[in-house]
């Protein structure tokens, strides 16, 4: 396991030993973990079929305490309008969702530091994964959710014990009073918690490995606070760093057009969050109307040479229902990533023969209703791919 990790804070300089539990710096600002020691092919622990086959990279101090088989997804090929592309099904998480990645290792960490009693904001699926979690290694815990989530995560967070809080409102309002809560309990925020993105960045290690120990050439990620955005460039920088790569996939950010903060600043061209007027998405995984570490996730779209993909609400229906016809039954929040392929074979930004990853966040069971309502599935004519 890797030394004692280190949290720099990107606005004042200060940094931290990750020897306690923290969330953000004295100045109020996110902190970022220091850059990892990197991986080589050597390091992995070949026979472990989880995430923690890359523990040797990961800011750690010990073995997991509690691991639910998180990571090691599948990755398939599938054919979208007649290119052959890789789906990776983060959907089969064992919360149903990616953020199993993220809350492994955040969780092993903050019981390696002693933490206590945690509470959380998301829009569903982060709270989900934070209450089972917390569930499997004892931690009382409280999740603060948008009321208008789907009621099947709202009914996960609560069979996993959390006590639930459904707040009216905006997405901010969840994340305020989440955030006015942080004197009470362990603010335990995937949106905050550096180590959040240290589990993320198996995904780059993960896509790297099954793809023969080669990096794609272009990823996309369906985005709200970008952290697998910031997690495949850790994990991509430090495979690079390690000598196993040479050249880095690009990474194309998608988001809904009705709540796209990273395409806002995109389009202003700088690395400042830009103030916009957020609409009501189908895509409620991604609603995110004000993330924390945009400059960090504008470098690395840069770095990558990707983009941000704004996809309009009218392609996301079309995409779940063509995801549902391969086999690949997502949440719509997850459909995304198709509508942005499409897109981008369209006008070109993506090859014929390059290797595409579209990466499939969330499992259509998340939202099943809603994904019946929204296809007219129950009805007597369904809609066409
Ligand atoms: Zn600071």
């Amino acid at each position: 396991m890797a030394a004692m990790a280190r949290y720099q804070c990107p606005a004042c300089g200060q940094t931290y030993a990750a020897d306690r539990p923290l969330w953000r710096c004295q100045c109020g600002s996110h902190l970022n973990l220091a850059p990892g020691g990197g991986l080589r092919r050597g390091d992995i622990a070949a026979n472990e079929a989880s995430l923690w086959r890359y523990a040797a990279a990961l800011a750690l101090r010990e073995p997991p305490r509690i691991s639910l088989g998180e990571g090691w997804t599948p990755l398939v090929w599938r054919g979208w309008r007649g290119v052959e592309v890789c789906f990776k099904l983060e959907s089969q998480m064992p919360t149903g969702s990616f953020k199993d990645r993220g809350t492994a290792v955040m969780i092993n960490h903050l019981l390696e530091v002693g933490v206590g009693a945690i509470h959380e904001d998301s829009s569903g699926n982060a709270g989900a994964s934070i209450a089972t979690y917390a569930a499997a290694s004892g931690l009382p815990c409280r999740i603060y959710v948008p009321a208008a989530a789907p009621a099947s995560k709202l009914v996960q967070i609560a069979a996993a014990g959390a006590d639930l809080r459904a707040i009216p409102g905006t997405r901010q309002a969840v994340s305020d009073a989440a955030l006015a809560a942080a004197g009470e309990s362990f603010y335990a925020s995937h949106n905050w918690q550096p180590h959040f993105i240290e589990g993320t960045k198996t995904l780059a290690f993960e896509l790297w490995e099954q793809l023969g120990f080669r990096p794609p050439d272009n990823i996309l990620v369906p985005t709200g606070y970008g952290s697998n955005i910031l997690g495949l460039d850790r994990g991509f920088d430090e495979l690079e760093r390690s000598g196993e790569i040479t050249a880095r996939p690009r990474l194309f950010a998608v988001q809904a057009a009705n709540c796209a903060a990273f395409a806002t600043v995109w389009a202003a061209g700088g690395d400042e969050f830009v103030p916009f007027s957020p609409a009501p998405t189908i895509a409620d995984g991604i609603a995110s109307p004000k993330p924390v570490r945009v400059a960090e996730v504008m470098r690395a779209l840069r770095r990558s040479k990707g983009g941000v993909v704004a996809v309009p609400e009218e392609e996301i229906a079309p995409a779940l229902a063509a995801l549902g016809r391969l086999g690949l039954f997502v949440e719509p929040t997850a459909a995304t990533a198709g509508a942005a392929l499409t897109r981008l074979l369209h006008d070109g930004t993506i090859g014929l023969n390059q290797t595409t990853v579209v990466v499939l966040t969330g499992s259509g069971l998340k939202a099943a209703d809603r994904i019946g309502e929204l296809l007219g599935l129950l009805d007597p004519r369904p809609i066409s791919p």
